[in-house]
């Protein structure tokens, strides 16, 4: 096991995290998921928790939502682990590390579920009518189109930058991106129901946390905006209790996705807007750390190819390792440069976090 705190699969990842979290005492809880890896591995969320049982205060950190997001995410859980970071929690408040909730993405190099959904599209009211994307529809053949030859890639990109031409490029990006739940194989589906990784986050949450009064997440995301710059999003608007701590206590750089602050398209169903309701019981402040990787077009670029791989090709044959080191390019930055500001940014979040929470206990910051 090499010393650096990221890791090239799955795998090393679940490794490093469990030895970490083994160091530190904590209590560990294995949620095995039905698939397996491309390499024939288990696969499973890992839950650990350090601290009382029953503390007021929790941080969670939640690495993978979006699976091959992965690698980002683990390597800041690893390393707040090994830093010993837990050793500096104050009275009251407990760390609750969720590693991998999406772990078959993880493994796959994947952005999805084992079920071709997007999780931050997925939290919504299944009952209620779903968000309707009309501009997706008249795009999808272009989005995963049937072929992925020379000539049928060209074809679709013609199309969609003719949209970006008519109507703007961020009007494609929010019609691209912004989440559908009309077409099951292609990008960024909310599902036609709770997933796997959804029913998982939901029971820990609510299993673990059932005695919090303050909760601050933190969401390790990646791919969007300026290369290992990590924005703080939170999808509610100013008027929202959740946006006012969330800005006191990470700073004036929280970016609101309901207000047009961020790099994030608007979106419904993801899991951190939804955690309030989840508890009823407590304060819950946090935001998604989205740390810049590549070029939004080469990240859309690989997020088609890796649809069309699953949806029209065969995940296991001959273009696959093509396609997964494309996405694992795409949402990891493999230098020393990226991962140290990565790393320097999270440990700045949790002390802002842990010193957020201690100061809702009423305690000093
Ligand atoms: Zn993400």
């Amino acid at each position: 096991m090499t010393l650096s705190p990221f890791s090239a699969t799955y795998a090393e990842a679940r490794a490093k995290f469990l030895e970490a979290a083994t160091v530190a005492r904590a209590e560990l809880q294995a949620w095995a998921h039905p698939e397996r890896g491309p390499d024939g591995g288990e696969l499973s969320t890992d839950v650990a928790w350090i601290g009382p049982v029953d503390a007021p205060a929790a941080l969670v950190l939640v690495s993978g939502t979006h699976g091959v997001e992965g690698h980002c995410g683990s390597g800041a859980q690893v390393d707040w682990l090994r830093r010993q970071e837990w050793a500096r929690l104050p009275e009251g408040v407990a760390a609750l590390l969720i590693h991998a909730i999406n772990p078959f993405g993880f493994a796959w190099s994947r952005r999805v579920t084992h079920e071709n959904v997007d999780l931050n599209r997925n939290f919504v009211d299944f009952a209620a009518p779903l968000p309707e994307n009309r501009a997706y529809t008249a795009l999808a053949d272009a989005v995963t189109p049937a072929s992925w030859s020379r000539e049928a890639q060209a074809e679709a990109r013609g199309r969609l930058l003719a949209y970006a031409r008519e109507n703007g490029f961020p009007a494609l990006v929010q019609a691209m991106s912004g989440g559908q739940y009309s077409h099951p194989d292609g990008i960024f589906y909310g599902g036609a129901g709770p997933t796997w990784s959804r029913r998982t986050l939901e029971a820990i949450l609510t299993g673990r946390l059932a005695g919090a009064k303050s909760v601050c997440f933190l969401d390790f995301h990646t791919g969007l905006g300026p290369e290992g710059y990590a924005e703080q999003i939170i999808t509610r608007g100013p008027g929202a209790p959740e946006y006012r701590r969330a800005r006191d206590w990470f700073g004036a750089a929280v970016a609101s996705v309901d207000a047009g602050e961020s790099v994030s398209a608007k979106i419904a169903g993801d899991w951190l807007d939804a955690a309030p309701r989840l508890l009823p019981h407590a304060e819950v402040t946090g935001v998604a750390l989205e740390y810049g990787t590549v070029e939004t077009n080469q990240v859309l670029n690989a997020l088609r190819a890796d649809n069309w791989l699953h949806a029209r090709s065969d995940p296991t044959g001959p273009e696959a390792a093509a396609i997964q080191a494309e996405m694992r390019a795409a949402f990891y930055v493999d230098t020393d440069m990226w991962r140290g500001m990565v790393l320097g940014q999270s440990l700045i979040a949790t002390r802002q976090a842990v010193a957020g929470l201690s100061a809702s206990l009423g305690g000093d910051r």
